[in-house]
């Protein structure tokens, strides 16, 4: 890709053990996750979101985050990532000794209400009171901003809802805000628009692409960011995931391996290995019953 050059990085933000496997319809258990952790991190990956701090009886797909990131204490990730969606949480995350957490808002109000059952004002609030009793006890905090493209119930959300979700989260103290393309329905030009006006507003640093794959577009949409300056790139393992809003088809993240077949020929990602990511994917669809999402995972499949 020529506006990438050899001496950029990008960042790969390896989604899958939570916002994957949070929208999958089996649970795997706590050693499991670990374990697909672990696979990871010997892949190469070192930034990873690990798991969520949230009611066991809501989603119990994330239930023994603690379990989860205790096991993973000793793999030598730089970011270990949880997500935290109240002060409770919060609370819970810092006595598992948590160094990275994640809150998020939605741009659309009505995805904001099915999804967190509050309005952006209240889900803003409590993203600020979050963030500022994280920053207090010295945790790094990231912000996602979901729905930037469309949302499944509003269809089109307007620019400046993006924006001042992103621009509030950059007030509170985020050290990233990643804007996410929730239900994946966006096209490559559409993300450069969304992206270029949050850029005007916050450090194109600070910013990262989180997209999903239900139109295919997940690989272009990601390229587009990078080519509006985005260095960061959030992506699952397999495609996992979904989104439980976007309807039955909404497809998972974009593939980790996409990503990677996409940027990694100049080794832009770092030092990832592509075939060890497609043996994780097949190896996981032992357990989540379906085949990998990725197109790469199946034209690389060697031992299924
Ligand atoms: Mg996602």
């Amino acid at each position: 890709v020529s506006f990438i050059s050899a001496a950029d990085r990008i960042e790969i933000i390896e989604v899958g053990p939570r916002d994957g496997l949070q929208n999958e319809s089996r649970v795997l258990s706590p050693d499991l996750r670990v374990e697909l952790i672990s696979r990871l991190v010997k892949a190469g990956l070192s930034s990873i979101e690990v798991g969520s701090f949230v009611k066991h009886d809501v989603i119990p797909q994330m239930a023994g985050t603690a379990e989860v990131f205790r096991g993973t204490s000793d793999l030598g990730i730089s970011q270990r990532i949880c997500l935290v969606p109240n002060l409770r949480g919060l609370e819970d995350a810092l006595q598992a000794g948590v160094r990275h957490i994640a809150v998020f808002v939605a741009a659309s109000e009505s995805f904001n209400l099915a999804n967190t059952n509050c309005s952006i004002e209240d889900g803003l609030r409590n993203a600020h009171d979050v963030a500022e009793a994280a920053l207090e006890a010295g945790i790094n905090v990231r912000g996602y901003v979901s729905t930037i493209a469309g949302c499944p119930y509003e269809g089109h959300v307007s620019l400046d809802k993006v924006v001042r979700v992103a621009k509030m989260l950059d007030s509170f103290g985020c050290y990233e805000i990643s804007l996410g393309d929730t239900i994946g329905v966006g096209n490559p030009s559409e993300i450069s628009r969304v992206l270029r006006a949050v850029a005007d507003e916050v450090s194109v640093k600070k910013i990262a692409f989180h997209g999903h794959d239900t139109f295919g577009m997940g690989v272009a949409n990601a390229l587009s960011a990078v080519n509006e300056g985005v260095r960061r790139i959030d992506s699952s393992v397999g495609g996992l995931g979904g989104c439980p809003f976007g309807g039955p088809n909404a497809k998972g993240n974009i593939a980790t391996e996409d990503i990677v077949y996409a940027m990694g020929v100049e080794n832009i990602v770092g030092d990832i290995d592509l075939n060890s990511l497609v043996e994780i994917s097949w190896w996981l669809s032992g357990y989540t019953g379906h085949e990998p999402r990725s197109l790469v995972a199946h034209a690389l499949i060697r031992d299924k």
